[in-house]
Protein backbone atom coordinates (compact mmCIF):
# COMPACT_ATOMS: atom_id res chain seq x y z
CA UNK A 1 0.00 0.00 0.00
CA UNK A 2 1.21 3.34 -0.89
CA UNK A 3 1.27 6.04 1.42
CA UNK A 4 -0.56 9.30 1.16
CA UNK A 5 1.86 11.95 -1.67
CA UNK A 6 3.67 14.16 0.95
CA UNK A 7 3.23 17.76 -0.46
CA UNK A 8 5.05 21.14 0.05
CA UNK A 9 2.99 23.91 1.39
CA UNK A 10 2.68 25.74 -2.40
CA UNK A 11 2.00 22.65 -4.10
CA UNK A 12 -0.61 21.93 -1.33
CA UNK A 13 -2.55 24.69 -2.05
CA UNK A 14 -2.43 24.75 -5.98
CA UNK A 15 -3.91 20.90 -5.52
CA UNK A 16 -6.45 22.25 -3.76
CA UNK A 17 -7.26 25.13 -5.99
CA UNK A 18 -7.66 22.41 -8.70
CA UNK A 19 -10.03 20.12 -6.64
CA UNK A 20 -12.24 23.04 -5.93
CA UNK A 21 -12.16 24.12 -9.47
CA UNK A 22 -12.80 20.73 -10.92
CA UNK A 23 -15.58 20.32 -8.21
CA UNK A 24 -17.50 23.38 -9.62
CA UNK A 25 -16.64 22.76 -13.38
CA UNK A 26 -18.10 18.97 -12.76
CA UNK A 27 -21.36 19.25 -10.63
CA UNK A 28 -19.51 17.82 -7.75
CA UNK A 29 -21.48 20.09 -5.60
CA UNK A 30 -23.88 20.63 -2.86
CA UNK A 31 -26.02 24.04 -1.27
CA UNK A 32 -24.41 25.53 1.33
CA UNK A 33 -26.71 26.27 4.37
CA UNK A 34 -29.22 29.12 4.12
CA UNK A 35 -28.75 28.73 0.00
CA UNK A 36 -29.46 31.16 -2.76
CA UNK A 37 -30.67 29.24 -6.07
CA UNK A 38 -27.88 30.17 -8.09
CA UNK A 39 -25.00 29.40 -5.68
CA UNK A 40 -23.24 26.82 -4.98
CA UNK A 41 -20.38 24.79 -3.04
CA UNK A 42 -17.75 22.40 -3.15
CA UNK A 43 -19.22 19.19 -2.00
CA UNK A 44 -16.91 18.44 0.91
CA UNK A 45 -14.30 15.76 0.07
CA UNK A 46 -11.30 14.07 0.73
CA UNK A 47 -7.82 15.50 -0.89
CA UNK A 48 -6.48 11.96 -1.78
CA UNK A 49 -8.49 8.29 -2.36
CA UNK A 50 -8.52 6.44 0.84
CA UNK A 51 -6.45 3.05 0.89
CA UNK A 52 -9.06 -0.39 1.21
CA UNK A 53 -7.99 -3.64 0.68
CA UNK A 54 -9.08 -4.90 -2.82
CA UNK A 55 -10.08 -7.94 -1.45
CA UNK A 56 -12.55 -6.15 1.08
CA UNK A 57 -13.75 -3.92 -1.22
CA UNK A 58 -14.79 -7.42 -3.68
CA UNK A 59 -16.26 -8.75 -1.01
CA UNK A 60 -18.59 -6.25 -0.45
CA UNK A 61 -19.29 -6.35 -4.19
CA UNK A 62 -20.05 -10.13 -3.90
CA UNK A 63 -22.64 -10.17 -1.66
CA UNK A 64 -25.04 -7.12 -2.86
CA UNK A 65 -27.00 -9.38 -5.51
CA UNK A 66 -27.77 -11.75 -2.44
CA UNK A 67 -28.73 -8.92 -0.34
CA UNK A 68 -31.04 -7.17 -2.90
CA UNK A 69 -32.46 -10.20 -3.20
CA UNK A 70 -33.20 -11.10 0.24
CA UNK A 71 -35.02 -7.79 1.12
CA UNK A 72 -36.77 -8.45 -2.13
CA UNK A 73 -38.14 -11.97 -1.01
CA UNK A 74 -38.99 -10.80 2.38
CA UNK A 75 -41.08 -8.25 0.99
CA UNK A 76 -42.73 -10.74 -1.53
CA UNK A 77 -42.77 -13.53 1.06
CA UNK A 78 -42.26 -12.82 4.66
CA UNK A 79 -45.11 -10.43 5.02
CA UNK A 80 -46.57 -12.52 7.88
CA UNK A 81 -43.30 -12.22 9.23
CA UNK A 82 -42.62 -8.52 8.43
CA UNK A 83 -46.37 -7.26 9.92
CA UNK A 84 -44.92 -8.77 13.35
CA UNK A 85 -41.61 -7.10 13.45
CA UNK A 86 -43.45 -4.07 12.68
CA UNK A 87 -46.39 -4.16 14.43
CA UNK A 88 -44.21 -4.70 17.80
CA UNK A 89 -42.40 -1.46 16.56
CA UNK A 90 -45.06 1.36 15.46
CA UNK A 91 -46.14 0.39 19.57
CA UNK A 92 -42.93 1.64 20.44
CA UNK A 93 -42.89 4.36 17.75
CA UNK A 94 -46.21 5.27 16.85
CA UNK A 95 -46.08 8.81 15.18
CA UNK A 96 -43.18 7.77 11.89
CA UNK A 97 -42.90 3.75 11.83
CA UNK A 98 -46.52 3.35 12.98
CA UNK A 99 -47.88 5.81 10.91
CA UNK A 100 -45.84 4.20 7.63
CA UNK A 101 -47.24 0.85 8.53
CA UNK A 102 -50.85 2.51 8.72
CA UNK A 103 -51.07 3.74 5.47
CA UNK A 104 -49.63 0.60 3.90
CA UNK A 105 -52.42 -1.01 5.57
CA UNK A 106 -54.81 1.41 5.04
CA UNK A 107 -53.87 1.26 1.57
CA UNK A 108 -54.80 -2.47 1.29
CA UNK A 109 -57.87 -1.94 3.19
CA UNK A 110 -58.96 0.46 0.09
CA UNK A 111 -57.86 -2.52 -2.57
CA UNK A 112 -59.42 -5.74 -1.16
CA UNK A 113 -56.53 -6.24 0.44
CA UNK A 114 -53.76 -5.96 -2.51
CA UNK A 115 -51.23 -3.69 -3.31
CA UNK A 116 -52.29 -1.53 -6.05
CA UNK A 117 -49.26 -1.99 -8.03
CA UNK A 118 -47.23 -4.87 -7.13
CA UNK A 119 -44.03 -4.25 -9.09
CA UNK A 120 -41.75 -2.83 -6.62
CA UNK A 121 -38.14 -0.75 -7.50
CA UNK A 122 -35.39 -1.26 -4.95
CA UNK A 123 -32.43 1.40 -4.90
CA UNK A 124 -30.75 -0.02 -2.52
CA UNK A 125 -27.44 0.66 -0.57
CA UNK A 126 -25.99 -1.90 1.94
CA UNK A 127 -23.26 0.16 4.05
CA UNK A 128 -19.82 -1.30 5.66
CA UNK A 129 -16.83 -1.05 7.35
CA UNK A 130 -14.03 -2.72 7.11
CA UNK A 131 -13.28 -4.32 10.94
CA UNK A 132 -9.76 -5.01 12.54
CA UNK A 133 -10.79 -5.98 15.44
CA UNK A 134 -8.78 -8.88 16.91
CA UNK A 135 -6.37 -8.32 14.22
CA UNK A 136 -8.75 -9.95 11.66
CA UNK A 137 -9.45 -7.35 8.12
CA UNK A 138 -13.16 -7.75 6.66
CA UNK A 139 -16.19 -6.28 5.99
CA UNK A 140 -19.14 -6.07 8.53
CA UNK A 141 -22.60 -4.34 8.04
CA UNK A 142 -23.37 -1.04 9.22
CA UNK A 143 -27.05 -1.53 7.48
CA UNK A 144 -29.07 -1.93 4.88
CA UNK A 145 -30.78 1.07 3.44
CA UNK A 146 -34.13 -0.04 1.19
CA UNK A 147 -35.55 4.04 0.79
CA UNK A 148 -33.89 7.06 -0.12
CA UNK A 149 -30.48 5.98 -0.79
CA UNK A 150 -28.13 9.08 -1.39
CA UNK A 151 -24.51 9.88 -3.23
CA UNK A 152 -25.07 7.88 -5.98
CA UNK A 153 -25.15 10.22 -8.41
CA UNK A 154 -22.01 12.09 -6.41
CA UNK A 155 -19.68 9.20 -5.97
CA UNK A 156 -18.20 8.60 -9.55
CA UNK A 157 -17.54 12.39 -9.73
CA UNK A 158 -15.24 11.90 -6.87
CA UNK A 159 -13.42 9.18 -8.63
CA UNK A 160 -12.91 11.04 -11.81
CA UNK A 161 -11.65 14.01 -9.63
CA UNK A 162 -9.35 11.86 -7.50
CA UNK A 163 -7.87 10.56 -11.20
CA UNK A 164 -7.97 13.79 -12.70
CA UNK A 165 -5.52 14.79 -9.78
CA UNK A 166 -3.83 11.89 -10.06
CA UNK A 167 -3.33 12.29 -13.80
CA UNK A 168 -2.17 15.60 -14.26
CA UNK A 169 0.27 15.08 -11.54
CA UNK A 170 -0.75 17.74 -9.03
CA UNK A 171 -0.29 14.83 -6.50
CA UNK A 172 3.60 14.76 -7.52
CA UNK A 173 4.84 17.74 -6.37
CA UNK A 174 8.86 17.07 -7.87
CA UNK A 175 8.18 15.69 -11.04
CA UNK A 176 4.18 15.74 -12.03
CA UNK A 177 4.06 11.72 -12.27
CA UNK A 178 0.71 9.71 -11.51
CA UNK A 179 1.57 9.05 -8.42
CA UNK A 180 -0.73 6.08 -7.86
CA UNK A 181 -1.17 3.48 -10.55
CA UNK A 182 -4.27 4.95 -12.58
CA UNK A 183 -5.87 1.34 -12.24
CA UNK A 184 -5.43 1.75 -8.46
CA UNK A 185 -8.70 4.47 -8.51
CA UNK A 186 -11.74 3.00 -9.76
CA UNK A 187 -14.48 5.32 -10.71
CA UNK A 188 -17.88 3.75 -9.69
CA UNK A 189 -21.00 3.62 -12.55
CA UNK A 190 -23.63 4.50 -9.78
CA UNK A 191 -25.17 7.00 -11.12
CA UNK A 192 -25.32 5.01 -14.61
CA UNK A 193 -26.97 2.06 -12.73
CA UNK A 194 -29.13 3.71 -10.42
CA UNK A 195 -30.63 5.35 -13.57
CA UNK A 196 -30.99 2.37 -15.85
CA UNK A 197 -32.52 0.46 -12.47
CA UNK A 198 -35.32 3.56 -12.89
CA UNK A 199 -35.13 3.27 -16.83
CA UNK A 200 -36.21 -0.41 -16.27
CA UNK A 201 -38.90 0.13 -14.43
CA UNK A 202 -40.68 2.64 -16.65
CA UNK A 203 -39.98 -0.08 -19.27
CA UNK A 204 -42.06 -2.28 -17.36
CA UNK A 205 -44.55 -0.32 -16.45
CA UNK A 206 -45.38 1.08 -19.98
CA UNK A 207 -45.24 -2.72 -21.45
CA UNK A 208 -47.83 -3.53 -18.90
CA UNK A 209 -49.93 -0.76 -19.56
CA UNK A 210 -49.25 -0.25 -23.22
CA UNK A 211 -48.26 3.10 -22.96
CA UNK A 212 -45.58 5.05 -24.57
CA UNK A 213 -44.68 7.76 -23.09
CA UNK A 214 -44.29 7.71 -19.19
CA UNK A 215 -42.17 10.01 -16.66
CA UNK A 216 -40.44 9.52 -13.46
CA UNK A 217 -41.80 11.45 -10.37
CA UNK A 218 -38.73 12.63 -8.21
CA UNK A 219 -40.35 13.09 -4.39
CA UNK A 220 -38.14 15.45 -3.09
CA UNK A 221 -37.28 17.18 0.03
CA UNK A 222 -37.78 21.11 -0.16
CA UNK A 223 -34.34 23.13 0.23
CA UNK A 224 -32.66 20.13 -0.66
CA UNK A 225 -29.04 21.02 -0.19
CA UNK A 226 -27.97 17.39 -1.73
CA UNK A 227 -29.97 18.20 -5.37
CA UNK A 228 -27.39 18.02 -7.42
CA UNK A 229 -26.90 14.14 -6.43
CA UNK A 230 -30.25 13.40 -7.78
CA UNK A 231 -29.88 15.60 -10.66
CA UNK A 232 -27.14 13.88 -12.08
CA UNK A 233 -30.07 10.52 -12.39
CA UNK A 234 -31.70 12.72 -13.60
CA UNK A 235 -29.88 14.34 -16.59
CA UNK A 236 -28.78 10.37 -16.87
CA UNK A 237 -32.67 9.71 -17.45
CA UNK A 238 -33.48 11.99 -19.90
CA UNK A 239 -30.03 11.27 -21.87
CA UNK A 240 -29.37 7.75 -21.99
CA UNK A 241 -33.17 6.98 -21.68
CA UNK A 242 -35.08 9.85 -23.02
CA UNK A 243 -37.12 9.66 -20.05
CA UNK A 244 -37.99 12.80 -18.52
CA UNK A 245 -38.63 13.75 -14.59
CA UNK A 246 -40.53 15.32 -12.97
CA UNK A 247 -39.56 16.65 -8.99
CA UNK A 248 -41.95 17.61 -6.03
CA UNK A 249 -41.93 17.74 -2.54
CA UNK A 250 -44.35 15.47 -0.41
CA UNK A 251 -46.60 18.84 0.47
CA UNK A 252 -47.17 19.38 -3.07
CA UNK A 253 -48.45 16.31 -4.28
CA UNK A 254 -52.11 16.30 -3.55
CA UNK A 255 -52.58 19.65 -5.29
CA UNK A 256 -50.21 18.99 -8.23
CA UNK A 257 -50.75 15.46 -9.36
CA UNK A 258 -53.59 13.44 -10.12
CA UNK A 259 -55.22 9.87 -10.17
CA UNK A 260 -57.68 8.82 -13.18
CA UNK A 261 -58.45 5.18 -13.33
CA UNK A 262 -55.80 4.85 -11.06
CA UNK A 263 -53.29 6.24 -12.90
CA UNK A 264 -50.94 8.70 -11.41
CA UNK A 265 -50.13 12.04 -13.45
CA UNK A 266 -48.89 15.52 -13.19
CA UNK A 267 -51.47 17.28 -13.07
CA UNK A 268 -49.99 20.62 -15.15
CA UNK A 269 -48.53 18.41 -17.89
CA UNK A 270 -50.90 15.51 -17.57
CA UNK A 271 -47.77 13.33 -18.03
CA UNK A 272 -48.67 10.16 -16.84
CA UNK A 273 -46.26 8.42 -13.98
CA UNK A 274 -44.43 5.72 -14.26
CA UNK A 275 -41.89 5.28 -11.50
CA UNK A 276 -42.36 7.37 -8.18
CA UNK A 277 -38.47 8.07 -6.84
CA UNK A 278 -38.48 8.83 -3.16
CA UNK A 279 -35.74 11.30 -1.76
CA UNK A 280 -37.87 11.81 1.01
CA UNK A 281 -40.16 10.58 3.16
CA UNK A 282 -37.89 8.41 5.20
CA UNK A 283 -37.83 10.70 8.50
CA UNK A 284 -40.56 12.65 10.25
CA UNK A 285 -39.09 15.27 9.49
CA UNK A 286 -40.14 15.00 5.92
CA UNK A 287 -43.98 14.85 7.16
CA UNK A 288 -43.35 17.97 9.95
CA UNK A 289 -45.25 20.41 7.72
CA UNK A 290 -48.67 20.15 7.02
CA UNK A 291 -48.44 16.81 8.42
CA UNK A 292 -52.27 15.55 7.30
CA UNK A 293 -51.43 16.25 3.80
CA UNK A 294 -47.86 14.70 3.70
CA UNK A 295 -49.45 11.35 4.70
CA UNK A 296 -52.99 11.81 2.42
CA UNK A 297 -49.91 12.33 -0.31
CA UNK A 298 -47.91 8.86 0.70
CA UNK A 299 -51.40 7.17 1.05
CA UNK A 300 -52.65 8.26 -2.78
CA UNK A 301 -49.05 7.22 -4.55
CA UNK A 302 -49.38 3.93 -2.85
CA UNK A 303 -52.66 3.31 -3.83
CA UNK A 304 -52.01 4.38 -7.54
CA UNK A 305 -50.34 2.21 -10.64
CA UNK A 306 -47.17 3.95 -10.64
CA UNK A 307 -44.19 2.01 -9.65
CA UNK A 308 -42.81 3.11 -6.24
CA UNK A 309 -39.38 3.13 -5.38
CA UNK A 310 -39.81 1.69 -2.60
CA UNK A 311 -43.40 0.51 -1.68
CA UNK A 312 -43.94 1.28 1.60
CA UNK A 313 -43.41 -2.54 2.61
CA UNK A 314 -40.11 -2.32 1.41
CA UNK A 315 -39.14 0.97 2.59
CA UNK A 316 -40.39 -0.94 6.35
CA UNK A 317 -38.24 -3.74 5.61
CA UNK A 318 -35.18 -1.67 5.92
CA UNK A 319 -36.03 -1.49 9.86
CA UNK A 320 -32.78 -1.74 11.93
CA UNK A 321 -34.90 -4.83 13.73
CA UNK A 322 -35.41 -6.58 10.18
CA UNK A 323 -31.27 -6.22 10.01
CA UNK A 324 -31.02 -7.16 13.10
CA UNK A 325 -33.58 -10.56 12.78
CA UNK A 326 -31.54 -11.64 9.79
CA UNK A 327 -28.19 -12.21 11.85
CA UNK A 328 -29.93 -15.44 12.84
CA UNK A 329 -28.49 -17.92 10.32
CA UNK A 330 -31.72 -20.17 10.02
CA UNK A 331 -34.02 -16.41 9.20
CA UNK A 332 -31.89 -15.53 6.53
CA UNK A 333 -31.74 -19.08 4.86
CA UNK A 334 -35.50 -19.38 4.76
CA UNK A 335 -35.62 -16.60 2.81
CA UNK A 336 -32.95 -17.19 0.56
CA UNK A 337 -33.56 -20.62 -0.04
CA UNK A 338 -31.58 -21.39 -3.39
CA UNK A 339 -28.58 -20.21 -2.43
CA UNK A 340 -25.76 -21.74 -2.80
CA UNK A 341 -23.91 -22.56 0.84
CA UNK A 342 -20.72 -20.64 -0.20
CA UNK A 343 -22.91 -17.64 -1.00
CA UNK A 344 -24.81 -17.40 2.32
CA UNK A 345 -22.17 -18.04 4.23
CA UNK A 346 -20.15 -14.81 2.52
CA UNK A 347 -23.50 -13.05 3.49
CA UNK A 348 -23.72 -14.18 6.74
CA UNK A 349 -20.11 -13.31 7.62
CA UNK A 350 -20.89 -9.57 7.12
CA UNK A 351 -22.87 -9.26 9.65
CA UNK A 352 -21.66 -8.29 13.48
CA UNK A 353 -23.86 -9.60 16.51
CA UNK A 354 -26.96 -7.72 17.30
CA UNK A 355 -29.08 -7.90 19.97
CA UNK A 356 -32.79 -6.76 20.87
CA UNK A 357 -33.37 -5.80 23.85
CA UNK A 358 -36.12 -7.62 24.78
CA UNK A 359 -37.26 -10.35 27.26
CA UNK A 360 -36.31 -12.77 24.90
CA UNK A 361 -33.14 -15.10 26.11
CA UNK A 362 -31.04 -12.94 23.45
CA UNK A 363 -32.58 -9.75 24.64
CA UNK A 364 -31.42 -10.70 28.51
CA UNK A 365 -28.28 -11.15 27.63
CA UNK A 366 -27.96 -8.23 25.71
CA UNK A 367 -28.98 -5.98 28.41
CA UNK A 368 -26.23 -7.31 30.47
CA UNK A 369 -23.75 -6.16 27.96
CA UNK A 370 -25.74 -2.55 27.89
CA UNK A 371 -25.14 -2.13 31.56
CA UNK A 372 -21.64 -4.27 31.69
CA UNK A 373 -19.47 -3.33 28.67
CA UNK A 374 -21.63 -0.56 26.70
CA UNK A 375 -18.02 0.50 25.15
CA UNK A 376 -18.07 -2.11 22.75
CA UNK A 377 -21.85 -1.43 21.37
CA UNK A 378 -23.65 1.06 19.67
CA UNK A 379 -27.51 1.60 20.66
CA UNK A 380 -30.18 2.36 17.78
CA UNK A 381 -33.40 3.42 17.56
CA UNK A 382 -35.52 2.60 14.43
CA UNK A 383 -34.83 5.86 12.40
CA UNK A 384 -33.00 6.55 9.21
CA UNK A 385 -30.74 9.71 8.09
CA UNK A 386 -28.37 10.09 10.95
CA UNK A 387 -27.95 11.61 14.35
CA UNK A 388 -30.54 9.40 16.45
CA UNK A 389 -27.99 5.81 17.64
CA UNK A 390 -26.68 6.34 21.53
CA UNK A 391 -22.79 5.26 21.92
CA UNK A 392 -20.97 3.47 24.33
CA UNK A 393 -21.15 4.83 27.58
CA UNK A 394 -23.77 6.74 26.87
CA UNK A 395 -26.10 3.72 26.58
CA UNK A 396 -26.58 2.97 30.29
CA UNK A 397 -27.46 6.60 31.19
CA UNK A 398 -30.00 6.85 28.15
CA UNK A 399 -31.68 3.23 29.14
CA UNK A 400 -31.98 4.24 32.56
CA UNK A 401 -34.08 7.21 31.55
CA UNK A 402 -36.59 4.98 30.05
CA UNK A 403 -39.23 2.37 31.00
CA UNK A 404 -38.08 -1.31 30.55
CA UNK A 405 -41.05 -2.31 28.54
CA UNK A 406 -39.55 0.59 25.83
CA UNK A 407 -36.24 -0.84 25.50
CA UNK A 408 -37.58 -3.53 22.72
CA UNK A 409 -37.74 -0.46 20.53
CA UNK A 410 -34.09 -0.34 20.27
CA UNK A 411 -31.33 -3.07 18.69
CA UNK A 412 -27.54 -3.46 20.43
CA UNK A 413 -25.20 -3.61 17.80
CA UNK A 414 -21.69 -4.37 18.05
CA UNK A 415 -19.31 -1.55 17.44
CA UNK A 416 -16.86 -2.11 14.45
CA UNK A 417 -13.34 -0.77 14.49
CA UNK A 418 -12.45 0.39 11.09
CA UNK A 419 -8.85 1.11 10.15
CA UNK A 420 -7.52 5.16 10.66
CA UNK A 421 -5.99 7.04 7.77
CA UNK A 422 -4.75 10.17 7.74
CA UNK A 423 -6.05 11.57 4.91
CA UNK A 424 -6.70 15.40 4.63
CA UNK A 425 -10.15 16.46 4.07
CA UNK A 426 -11.50 19.86 2.58
CA UNK A 427 -14.78 21.36 3.59
CA UNK A 428 -15.29 24.98 1.87
CA UNK A 429 -11.71 26.96 1.89
CA UNK A 430 -10.40 24.35 4.97
CA UNK A 431 -7.82 21.95 4.89
CA UNK A 432 -8.32 19.33 7.67
CA UNK A 433 -5.26 16.98 8.41
CA UNK A 434 -6.78 14.15 10.90
CA UNK A 435 -7.23 10.86 11.02
CA UNK A 436 -10.41 9.42 9.02
CA UNK A 437 -12.75 6.24 8.70
CA UNK A 438 -14.55 5.41 6.30
CA UNK A 439 -18.01 3.58 5.21
CA UNK A 440 -18.31 1.67 2.01
CA UNK A 441 -21.94 1.43 0.31
CA UNK A 442 -22.95 -0.71 -2.29
CA UNK A 443 -25.84 0.11 -4.62
CA UNK A 444 -27.92 -2.26 -5.59
CA UNK A 445 -31.11 -2.44 -7.76
CA UNK A 446 -34.06 -5.04 -7.86
CA UNK A 447 -37.12 -4.61 -10.13
CA UNK A 448 -39.56 -7.39 -8.14
CA UNK A 449 -42.98 -8.32 -8.11
CA UNK A 450 -44.25 -8.29 -4.76
CA UNK A 451 -46.99 -10.63 -4.97
CA UNK A 452 -45.89 -13.49 -6.86
CA UNK A 453 -42.35 -13.25 -6.01
CA UNK A 454 -40.62 -12.74 -8.97
CA UNK A 455 -37.56 -10.93 -9.72
CA UNK A 456 -37.15 -8.95 -13.00
CA UNK A 457 -33.72 -7.97 -12.58
CA UNK A 458 -31.20 -7.75 -9.84
CA UNK A 459 -28.02 -5.95 -10.17
CA UNK A 460 -25.36 -4.53 -8.45
CA UNK A 461 -24.93 -0.57 -8.82
CA UNK A 462 -21.78 0.90 -7.96
CA UNK A 463 -20.51 2.20 -4.73
CA UNK A 464 -20.06 5.12 -2.57
CA UNK A 465 -16.60 5.75 0.09
CA UNK A 466 -18.22 8.53 2.89
CA UNK A 467 -15.11 9.05 5.46
CA UNK A 468 -15.52 11.03 8.48
CA UNK A 469 -13.49 12.60 11.60
CA UNK A 470 -12.16 8.92 13.36
CA UNK A 471 -13.49 11.30 16.27
CA UNK A 472 -16.50 11.62 15.29
CA UNK A 473 -19.07 8.43 16.09
CA UNK A 474 -21.18 9.72 13.05
CA UNK A 475 -20.08 10.99 9.80
CA UNK A 476 -23.33 12.62 7.62
CA UNK A 477 -22.49 14.78 4.42
CA UNK A 478 -25.30 16.76 4.63
CA UNK A 479 -24.87 17.03 8.61
CA UNK A 480 -21.44 18.50 8.36
CA UNK A 481 -19.48 15.48 9.98
CA UNK A 482 -18.18 13.95 7.07
CA UNK A 483 -17.53 13.76 3.38
CA UNK A 484 -17.33 12.04 0.29
CA UNK A 485 -13.67 9.93 -0.95
CA UNK A 486 -12.94 7.13 -3.20
CA UNK A 487 -11.14 4.29 -3.37
CA UNK A 488 -7.20 3.48 -3.71
CA UNK A 489 -7.32 -0.05 -4.21
CA UNK A 490 -4.44 -2.16 -2.71
P1 LIG B 1 -28.63 5.92 9.97
O1 LIG B 1 -29.88 5.27 9.54
O2 LIG B 1 -28.84 7.08 10.85
O3 LIG B 1 -27.71 6.19 8.80
P2 LIG B 1 -26.61 3.95 10.79
O4 LIG B 1 -26.94 2.61 11.30
O5 LIG B 1 -26.04 4.01 9.42
O6 LIG B 1 -27.92 4.85 10.92
O7 LIG B 1 -25.62 4.66 11.78
C1 LIG B 1 -25.12 5.96 11.57
C2 LIG B 1 -23.60 6.00 11.64
O8 LIG B 1 -23.17 5.49 12.90
C3 LIG B 1 -22.90 5.13 10.62
O9 LIG B 1 -22.74 5.82 9.41
C4 LIG B 1 -21.57 4.83 11.31
O10 LIG B 1 -20.67 5.92 11.14
C5 LIG B 1 -21.97 4.75 12.77
N1 LIG B 1 -22.25 3.33 13.14
C6 LIG B 1 -23.43 2.70 13.09
N2 LIG B 1 -23.34 1.41 13.48
C7 LIG B 1 -22.04 1.19 13.77
C8 LIG B 1 -21.30 0.06 14.24
N3 LIG B 1 -21.88 -1.12 14.49
N4 LIG B 1 -19.97 0.22 14.43
C9 LIG B 1 -19.36 1.41 14.19
N5 LIG B 1 -20.01 2.51 13.77
C10 LIG B 1 -21.34 2.43 13.55
MG1 LIG C 1 -26.54 4.97 7.68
Amino acid sequence: MKAFPELSKVDQDELVERLQQWCLANGLVMYPPNFAKFSVSCAPVTLFPTPLAREAFQAAVDVQKGFNELYANIVSQGKAFLTDILRDLSLFDRDFTGKLFETYQKALALNDGNVKQPLTLGLFRSDYMVDEKDSETSIKQIEFNTVSVSFGGLSPKVGELHNYLNNCGAYDGNYSMPYYDPDSIPISDSSEKLAKGLALADYYYDSQKDQPSTVILFVVQEEERNCFDQRHIEYLLLKEHGVKSFRLSLDEIVSDTTVNSEKLYIKKTMDEVSVVYFRSGYSPSDYAKNSDRCWQARLLLENSLAIKCPSLLTQLSGAKKTQQVLTKREVTKKFLPTISSGDFEKLMSTFVAMYPLDNSPDGKKAKKFAFEQPEKYVLKPQREGGGNNIYKKDIPEFLLKLDEKDWSAYVLMELIEPAVHANKVIRSDDVYTEDIVSELGIFGTVLFDEDEGTIMSNETAGWLLRSKFSSSNEGGVAAGFGCVDSIYLY
